[in-house]
């Protein structure tokens, strides 16, 4: 067993490219879009994460592109904090916002980056279909030609092209969440000083997040049901944010402003992939193709890294594809489980029901860190983070079949 085709160069991908290549196997990563993806959100490296970024000898790179994040405080109509939330208040082990935030468009450059040599990449194609014999995998392309590897793996995100031609319709394993949501890079803010703004109304928040060098964020998060609309036709989902937010008060007026002119935007359903398996034959998926807890869950990019570390350590050292692909939905299942149970608390917090709600919760930020045991309380997603303990593979022999 030796090449492997991966698909999807976000986060998950050329992580699992950098451990294949790590232990002798020679992966190919096929990208949909033209080059790495700039934009999206700040995302966090929590818990087990952090170790795999260290092991991969990007952690200094990680560190190095900190956003610089010092906390959250949520503010009303006026614009006055009514909770924050340090980060630093309860110490690295705890706390809702991590001290290691980045934007995901630098670790997809640092993942990259950290795999041009020894990985082949082929950008701006995709695969089109897949057939499995007992020795291999053959591949179509859109642009290259055809080709057979002896694994695949889908790493190619919520609306994996991998899941649909092997496992079936999106519609099987995606579990909506009732939200969308959306972010773009908004104008210049220096004066944010490390703290993200968030203003909640019944069903909907509104977000700034200051970025390095002055840059800041809009996110915007609302409820409703799902909408009919052609997920490439952004000028639709442009609309659709500035009609949802339209009445509301705080700095939301500015930030819509921005909407229309944003480069970098990103929209989409808020759901939750759930498998009963994240395999088939000589293919299995990574991921959010394979297990996406949704951007509630503020893990799922330390969900792909430490997946791709397992996967790859299961491939190195397992007897055949079979066992590895078995091992690593042992190792992963449970903590993919408990991530993508606390992305529903995310929904509650952020698409609150009623101003009752909205003050209740307030209420709990203020008080809740400075009560006895309360820091635990807040510890939570540090400790979820920490679920996986990671084997050490590069002392476990390889095998090949
Ligand atoms: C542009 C972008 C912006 C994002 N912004 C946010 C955000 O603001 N907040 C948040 O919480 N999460 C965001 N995410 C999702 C977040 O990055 C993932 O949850 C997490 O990092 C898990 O990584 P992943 O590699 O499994 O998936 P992803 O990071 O989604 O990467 C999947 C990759 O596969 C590629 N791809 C998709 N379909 C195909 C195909 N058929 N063939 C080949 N390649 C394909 C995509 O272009 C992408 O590069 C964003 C994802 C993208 C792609």
């Amino acid at each position: 067993m030796n090449s492997v085709l991966i698909s999807g160069a976000g986060v998950a991908g050329p992580a699992l490219a950098y451990w294949l290549r790590h232990y002798g196997f020679a992966p190919t990563v096929v990208e949909r879009a033209p080059a790495p993806r700039a934009g999206g959100q700040a995302i966090d490296l929590r818990g087990t994460a952090r170790e795999v970024a260290r092991r991969m000898g990007v952690l200094d790179q990680v560190r190095a592109a900190h956003t610089g994040a010092r906390g959250m405080a949520f503010v009303n109509a006026a614009g006055k904090r009514t909770s924050t939330m340090a980060s630093d208040a309860l110490g690295d082990s705890g706390g809702v916002i991590a001290e290691l935030e980045i934007l995901r468009g630098d670790l997809v450059r640092i993942l990259h980056e950290a795999t041009d040599s020894g990985v082949e990449y082929a950008f701006g194609d995709r695969i089109t279909s897949l057939t499995q014999t007992d020795t291999g995998v053959r591949a179509t392309f859109e642009r290259a030609a055809p080709r057979t590897f002896d694994l695949v793996i889908g790493a190619d995100g919520l609306h994996s092209g991998v899941r649909s031609l092997v496992f079936g319709p999106e519609s099987r394993f995606a579990h909506d969440l009732g939200a969308y949501i959306c972010v773009f890079g908004t104008t210049q803010r220096d004066d944010l000083d490390g703290w993200q703004l968030m203003h909640t109304v019944p069903g909907r928040t509104a977000g700034l997040y200051p970025l390095p060098g002055g840059e800041a964020n809009a996110m915007f998060v609302f409820a409703s049901p799902p909408l009919e609309h052609d997920r490439r036709d952004t000028a639709w989902q442009r609309n659709v944010v500035a009609t949802t937010f339209a009445d509301d008060g705080w700095e939301v007026p500015r930030l819509l402003g921005d909407l229309s002119q944003a480069p970098d935007f990103y929209f989409d359903r808020l759901s939750q992939i759930r498998m009963d398996s994240w395999s088939d034959g000589r293919v299995a998926l990574l991921g959010d193709a394979a297990f996406c807890a949704s951007p509630m869950a503020g893990n799922g990019t330390s969900m792909a890294l430490v997946g791709a570390y397992v996967l790859a350590g299961e491939l190195a050292t397992a007897p055949d594809h079979t066992t590895a692909f078995r091992r690593y939905e042992e190792v992963m299942r449970e903590y993919v489980r408990r991530c993508q149970k606390f992305a529903l608390g995310g929904v509650d917090s952020l698409m609150p029901k009623s101003r009752m709600f909205i003050r209740m919760r307030d209420f709990s930020l203020r008080v809740v860190p400075h009560l006895p045991g309360g820091a635990r309380l807040f510890g939570d997603l540090q400790k979820l983070a920490s679920t996986v303990s990671l084997q050490d593979y590069r002392g476990r022999s390889l095998t090949s079949s």
